[in-house]
């Protein structure tokens, strides 16, 4: 484990694991936004109007259930009008009062200002595979954008979403990355992208009829462990039975960390059988120090260690997440190093997803040749480790995290105009 740098952590303490992301020590803003610095090992380049963004709207979705009877209370209305409201929005995935047909018509006004401020709309929209994946870049209460895409398959649907606007971590493969991190998202900021979702699945929008939202991973823009808080409060809406949730099984639930072991720690204490993806990518510092800065605070033993504990707690098997850089990463030697790294805990305790890179424009960074996919992944096989290679959904529609939005940026920065469906 990383001695010293743990030894100073409380694994309780948010400010404490938030200032452990961002590689920087002193107060979080209250509105969310991290405190910037370009300095040390992580880049937290912060939007240069962070400062006046603040807080986004309060939100039904962001509520405690006390929360929600103060406000009700204050605006004279009973108890069971705030079951009534949870009802619409996670059960009949409803944010528009107008359509509260059991609330009286001269209070949904009031209702709709108190409890569902609008916090995401869609600016572009991009569809493949044949429509059954959809990508959309949403814009949030500031201006900020941030993406998630819908991923159908036969006997699943799955929901990858953002949990922060951009991401500090500097991974200098990512197109987010380059983005930098502009702020956190809220509860309701992140919930809003599940609900939208599962109303499209249950309209019937997704091509294959109506169905289904049945899994949510937290893979899009940011790192989850950067906004525990907000995230946790939103893991618990999604697999909390409706009407307090959306019902989402936890188990299918996977949040995914660049290894914010703090982060890992205060997971595994939760007591929710979310599956955690560990995106690790190089098999060694030496390289993982080039293609994740934050390894230069956690390294790979000390993230290792702290993914086989939360197996442990959790018995689910915990996602290697590794994207293959050609010449980079996807050579024998690293795939055996990888191999004896996941092998020397012993236990069947990982699935490794190798994932063809979804190249940036203009960037060093490339996808594998196919036949060094292959044999990496016959390496893994042959040493006894799960292992499939991740399907690329998406990949002509700037699949990879953070490429619509940067595309839609410097579009919209070349054009000097407001971004336009795609
Ligand atoms: S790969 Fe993940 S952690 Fe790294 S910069 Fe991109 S979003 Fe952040």
């Amino acid at each position: 484990m990383n001695g010293s740098v743990e030894e100073d952590m409380s694994v309780e303490d948010d400010r404490t694991m938030t200032d452990a992301v961002h590689g920087v020590e002193g107060e979080q803003a209250e509105s969310g936004v991290t405190p910037g610095g370009h300095s040390g090992a992580f880049r937290d380049v912060l939007a240069k109007d962070h400062a006046r963004r603040g807080k986004a709207p309060l939100h039904f979705a962001d509520m405690t259930p006390q929360m929600r009877e103060d406000a009700a209370s204050r605006m004279k209305l009973p108890r069971f009008r705030v079951k009534q409201l949870a009802n619409h929005y996670f059960n009949h995935l409803s944010t528009d009062p107008e359509s509260f047909t059991d609330l009286p018509a001269a209070l949904r006004q009031q209702v709709s200002d108190t409890f569902f401020p609008p916090l995401i709309h869609a600016l572009a929209v991009q569809k493949a595979d044949e429509g059954t994946t959809i990508k959309t870049l949403w814009e949030l209460f500031d201006g900020a954008q941030i993406e998630s895409v819908l991923m159908r398959y036969p006997r699943r649907t799955t929901l990858c979403i953002s949990s922060q606007v951009g991401c500090g971590m500097g991974c200098p493969f990512c197109a987010t990355g380059q983005l930098g991190l502009t702020r956190n998202m809220s509860t309701g900021e992140i919930l809003e992208q599940v609900r939208t979702a599962a109303a499209s699945m249950r309209s019937g929008e997704v091509a294959g009829g109506p169905g289904r939202l049945s899994n949510v991973v937290f893979m899009g823009m940011g790192e989850p462990m950067g906004n525990y808080k907000a995230v946790m409060q939103a893991v618990r809406q999604i697999c909390t039975l409706a009407p307090e949730g959306f019902g989402i099984s936890a188990r299918n639930i996977t949040i995914s960390t660049v290894g914010v072991v703090p982060g890992i720690k205060k997971l595994a204490n939760e007591g929710l059988p979310i599956r955690l993806a560990l995106s690790l990518h190089a098999p060694t510092d030496e390289l993982r120090d080039e293609l994740v800065p934050m390894n230069r605070r956690f390294n790979t033993t000390a993230v290792l260690d702290a993914a086989h504990d939360y197996y442990l707690a959790s018995r689910r098997r915990v996602s290697i997440e590794y994207a293959l850089m050609r010449g980079i990463n996807d050579q024998e030697i690293h795939a055996r190093q990888l191999a004896k790294r996941l092998n020397h805990y012993g236990d069947d305790w990982v699935h490794v997803n190798p994932i063809p890179l979804n190249p940036i424009e203009g960037s060093k960074w490339t996808a594998s040749k196919p036949e060094d996919e292959q044999r990496f992944l016959e390496i893994l096989h042959r040493a006894g480790i799960a292992a499939t290679l991740r399907d690329t959904r998406g990949s002509d529609i700037d699949g990879a995290c953070g490429q619509l939005a940067a595309k839609v940026q410097s579009r919209h920065a070349d054009a000097g105009q407001t971004p336009a469906l795609a």
